[in-house]
């Protein structure tokens, strides 16, 4: 067999996940190939753009560890490459303390520094940005520890770093098919362009494609739906602009509550601040309305039409009126894709049936994945070369596994649902 088509760990799929994984098996002096069926860094998937959030808080006690250890990679990864790629910022949360996934939020941060916000404080302390209901018990959850992190950037930092440790990085191959070989101890992996590659182990992080792809050479359903959803940035009012920024300690924000509403501070575009809605539009990864939702000054006109930016002109306007305009919808638009599990947690597994721990699959990341990308490729790197991974404590990998939706296709049971439901039409 030609060496020049056998790796320790192939690798399909180049987006935050496979990036990582890559980065990870490298410095494992693992031969590594990652496949990315388009251009490296396209816009076509989850992760692109220049903001994703990151956060300690979370409704669920198992995130938090997850987040922590991808802090401290990322900031090693940032040494390692000579640039950074997270500017941090304090993250705040808001809610109704009747809303169980935001006091859960709290509970989460009780054993670590936090400060809770009634509306006079919160006013006080973000320049009057923010402007709580009266009614409810809205409070505030402020926190260190968020910060926006540059997801293409990020992306290609991890790319170029296991390249620097000698992986082999191809773009515009598309993975066909994936076969165990019984006889040579190895997965054979096909391409769009007739190849055929050989992995002692592959892993699979082909985002919102892996539904598809997995069913395709395995049979093996695994609950992972893509869905269509939109960045929204908006103008900041005027006499405003210098008091959103991260540089004047503006944060990161999310608003508990149907909808979901979560933002980043000035940071990419002058003058202008990303707020969207957590949710979105199921869809067909290869055959996308790229124009849903996103009609926005005309949708404004026509109900049902822009659910994915009407539901914020209305947040905005009852939360940050005094600082930002959404009367003419935003300034600009973004499409991005979710991929979304049942219950909103990840899928980290060995794929089992004929491949046993032969395939890893990682996929699901529902919207909230990006700021673990690099904890998940490490757990991933290590699961494919050791058959386990060293995970942190508090961190309990049955969460992740595709057998909890056997008996239930829900899932993980939840006591809340802000962050599991998105708006469907
Ligand atoms: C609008 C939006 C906002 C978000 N905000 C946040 C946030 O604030 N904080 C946060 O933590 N997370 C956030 N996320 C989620 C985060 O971005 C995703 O969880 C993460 O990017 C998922 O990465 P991935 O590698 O699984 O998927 P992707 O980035 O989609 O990568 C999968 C790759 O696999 C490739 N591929 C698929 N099939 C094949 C094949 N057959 N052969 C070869 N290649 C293949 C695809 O082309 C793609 O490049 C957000 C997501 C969106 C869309």
């Amino acid at each position: 067999m030609d060496s020049s088509s056998y790796f320790d760990v192939i690798v399909i799929g180049a987006g935050i996940m496979g990036s990582c994984a890559a980065y990870h098996l490298s410095k494992l002096n693992q031969k590594t190939l990652l496949l990315e069926q388009f251009d490296l860094l396209h816009p076509l998937g989850s992760s692109h753009g220049h903001s994703r959030t990151t956060r300690l808080t979370y409704p669920e006690s198992f995130y938090p560890p997850l987040v922590s250890l991808s802090r401290s990679l990322f900031l090693s990864a940032e040494s390692e490459a000579g640039y950074t790629v997270l500017s941090p910022t304090p993250q705040l949360d808001m809610g109704p303390l009747s809303d169980l996934s935001f006091k859960s939020c709290i509970d989460n941060s009780s054993s670590t520094e936090h400060t809770l916000l009634d509306k006079k404080s919160l006013k006080e302390r973000f320049s009057g940005a923010f402007d709580l209901p009266e009614a409810d018990g809205w409070t505030a959850l402020e926190t260190p520890l968020g910060g926006v992190l540059n997801p293409t950037k990020s992306v290609a930092m991890f790319q170029s770093l296991a390249a620097r440790h000698g992986a082999v990085i191809r773009d515009r191959t598309e993975v066909t098919g994936i076969k165990k070989e019984a006889a040579l101890e190895a997965v054979q992996v096909l391409t769009a362009r007739g190849e055929v590659l050989y992995g002692k182990k592959v892993i699979i992080t082909a985002g919102a494609w892996a539904h598809n792809l997995v069913q395709s050479v395995s049979g093996i359903e695994i609950p992972i739906e893509p869905v269509h959803t939109l960045i929204c940035y908006w103008k900041i009012r005027e006499g405003r602009e210098g008091e959103l920024t991260a540089a004047a300690g503006f944060p990161t924000f999310a608003s508990y509550g149907d909808p979901y509403i979560y933002g980043t501070p000035c940071i990419e575009y002058p003058n202008l601040i990303k707020i969207a809605m957590h949710g979105g539009i199921p869809c067909d990864p290869d055959r996308r309305d790229w124009q849903v939702g996103s009609r926005a000054a005309a949708s404004l006109k026509e109900p049902n039409v822009n659910e994915l930016v009407d539901p914020v002109v209305q947040w905005i306007s009852k939360f940050m009126p005094a600082h930002v305009e959404s009367s003419n919808g935003p300034v600009m638009t973004q499409a991005c894709m979710y991929s979304m599990t049942p219950d909103g947690d990840f899928i980290i597994d060995f794929l089992g049936g004929e491949f046993g721990k032969d395939v890893v699959v990682a996929g699901g990341f529902s919207g909230h994945g990006f700021k673990m990308g690099p904890a998940v490729g490490k757990i991933l790197a290590e699961m494919a070369v050791q058959g386990v991974a060293a995970v942190p404590d508090g961190v309990d990998m049955g969460m992740f596994s595709i057998a909890r939706f056997q008996n239930n296709t829900g899932g993980n049971a939840k006591v809340h649902a802000a962050q599991v439901s998105v708006h469907k039409t």
